[in-house]
């Protein structure tokens, strides 16, 4: 135990906020962010539609990506002192491609006490409604914004045993849907969230080329913020694979050695080869 965690030093609350429709915020919130000492902002004038909103009247100090590694050591130096602060991101959970990380880890390193204060994310609103795997999922935040490694990252799921979460920009998302259509194939089921919680709240479940589609029906599809969801192509089950998969699997190991039939479908459906190997051979044994 350190020398801060013996004095008065006050809490810092990390609080979720809405992204989208201000009525998503938790009475919690709402009172920590109005009866704490200091309410760090992503952007402070960008927060006050928020307080406003909730009749917050509280102060605000800027934090962001291009001051937190120097300014975040100021607010720990408060909160030492007996302040407590609420950090609060433009829009949903901080941390989850939202600033503050440098704070946080300066807060556990006092032996400060950090207590979240839960809320709306982009990346969950989507899962909550897609009905995709979520045992497990993976969550990218941003992918790279050039294309190439963007084709990379893709790449780099393969085979696709979890479901991957990740946000997507306006400007990208027909390049990016394209790429995954390239990588995974048109048939993968993909959920598609935009403007979660807004007016023009857009929500898609179906096939890579129905997203395509509809993107590509009307401009206005492509506006505004996007989270995006891909299905593992296997269930959870381990060694479980489509009846699509382990029928040709089998078909194909009636006519050529098990090893060259495994690699056929697994390059097919881009899953692992050793496994539909194994498959092979249980179906062999049985
Ligand atoms: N901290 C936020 C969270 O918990 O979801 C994410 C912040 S990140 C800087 C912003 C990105 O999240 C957007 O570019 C978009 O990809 C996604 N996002 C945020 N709000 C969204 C919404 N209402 N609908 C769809 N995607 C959203």
């Amino acid at each position: 135990m350190n020398e801060s965690s013996t004095t008065q030093a006050g809490t810092l609350y990390v609080v979720a906020t809405p992204i989208g429709n201000l009525k998503d915020i938790t009475i919690r919130a709402i009172e920590v962010l109005q009866s704490c000492d200091l309410v760090a902002c992503e952007d402070t004038r960008h927060s006050q539609r928020l307080f406003q909103a909730h009749g917050i009247t509280n102060k605000t100090k800027a934090l962001h990506q291009h001051n937190e590694n120097h300014d975040s050591e100021q607010i720990i130096k408060q909160i030492i002192n007996g302040l407590n602060v609420a950090l609060i991101s433009d829009a949903g959970t901080p941390l989850i491609s939202d600033p503050g990380f440098p704070l946080i880890q300066l807060a556990h390193k006092q032996s400060i006490q950090v207590v979240p204060i839960p809320g709306p994310s982009a990346l969950i609103a989507l899962l909550s409604v897609a009905a995709l795997n979520t045992n497990p999922f993976v969550f990218h935040g941003f992918l790279p914004a050039k294309s190439q490694q963007r084709l990379h990252a893709y790449q780099n799921w393969l085979p696709l045993e979890s479901t991957h979460v990740f946000y997507e920009s306006s400007h990208r998302i027909l390049d990016s849907v394209e790429q995954l259509i390239e990588v995974f194939g048109k048939d993968t089921e993909i959920a598609m969230g935009r403007e979660l919680t807004k007016r023009f709240e857009q929500i898609f479940r179906g096939s890579a080329a129905g997203l395509m589609a509809l993107l590509q029906s009307n401009n206005k599809h492509l506006k505004g913020e996007f989270v995006l969801a891909i299905q593992g192509e296997r269930n959870n089950n381990e060694g479980t694979f489509t009846n699509e998969q382990s029928s040709l699997a089998i078909t194909l190991n009636q006519h050529l050695p098990p090893k060259v039939a495994a690699k056929i479908v697994a390059d097919h459906y881009k899953i692992n080869k050793k496994k539909v190997y194994q498959f092979i051979l249980e179906q062999v044994k049985t």
